[in-house]
């Protein structure tokens, strides 16, 4: 078992569930202390025993915060850095996919919701955790954006305009903080099967929702869904000294669809 995250802080938000759940198992095994993240206590509880299963001896600290609440995320990285002294990594990664719908029907409301859940949350953890690491001069960032950030998706105006948004903290933050051993990227996962895309298939046909995904994987390369764990070595790798040198770029981990046309 590698221990890259020996000594390591980690701190993960949407933490829960899905991608965030799956990288801090990942991260637990190879030796994280861990803060986790998330509006749902009682997903963080479930979060808390699985990482305990496979490393049970892991320093694990929950809080449950909004992240789109600016107060309850400068609060998140003061518990954090209280506790452990530090952050070595950031998985800066809650996020929501709204209610799919054309622009004109989108609704400003829905809108709003998603663009300070997925873009002001990322930037307010930014502001706060960029500020720790620039004193202790060191750590790394993975912002969660989506093939959602890279590409058009159609019936998704908050969350295509809060994941292009995430793409682009991303790359201005990148060069800002690179000239202090700070390294910032962001993923672009397709679609990996977690309680997300399950909702979202079930918005599609609530009663036929398997049969509307395997329709939907069809044009992929892959045929396939992702895995969460997939998605959690690569965040692991990209929050791991491994990566120090991947800077202000997105990654995308969805199968090959994104270049496909
Ligand atoms: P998920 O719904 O399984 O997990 C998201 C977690 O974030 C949940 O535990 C939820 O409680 C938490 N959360 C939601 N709003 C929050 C808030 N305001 N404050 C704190 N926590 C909050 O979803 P997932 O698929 O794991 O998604 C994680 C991230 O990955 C999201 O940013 C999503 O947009 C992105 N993403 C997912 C996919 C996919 O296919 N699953 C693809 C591209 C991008």
């Amino acid at each position: 078992m590698s221990n890259r995250f020996d000594g390591k802080v980690i701190l993960i938000t949407g933490a829960g569930s899905g991608l965030g759940q799956a990288s801090a198992l990942q991260m637990a095994k190879e030796g994280a202390k861990l803060s986790l993240v998330d509006l749902n206590s009682a997903s963080l509880e479930e979060t808390k025993s699985k990482v305990l299963e496979v490393s049970p001896n892991a320093d694990v600290l929950l809080i449950t915060a909004n992240v789109a609440d600016e107060k309850a995320v400068e609060n998140y990285v003061k518990e954090t850095v209280e506790k452990f002294e530090k952050i070595d990594g950031f998985f800066n990664n809650a996020g929501i996919e709204g209610k799919q719908n054309l622009t004109e029907d989108f609704g400003n409301d829905e809108f709003d919701k998603v663009v300070s859940i997925n873009l002001n949350g990322v930037f307010y953890g930014m502001k706060y955790v960029l500020k720790v690491m620039r004193e202790q001069g060191f750590g790394s960032i993975v912002n969660t954006a989506s093939v959602g950030g890279i590409r058009g998706v159609g019936n998704q105006s908050g969350y295509a305009a809060s994941k292009h948004g995430v793409v682009g903290l991303t790359r201005n933050s990148g060069i800002e903080y690179g000239q202090y051993g700070i390294s910032i990227k962001a993923i672009a996962p397709g679609a990996i099967m977690t309680p997300m895309v399950e909702g979202s298939l079930k918005q599609i046909d609530p009663d036929n929702w398997e049969e509307v995904g395997k329709q939907f994987v069809e044009p992929n390369p892959m045929k396939r869904f992702g895995k969460p764990e997939e998605v959690g070595y690569l965040v692991a790798f990209l929050l791991s000294d491994q990566a120090n040198f991947i800077n202000a770029t997105v990654i995308p981990i969805d199968g090959g669809q994104s270049y496909k046309y």
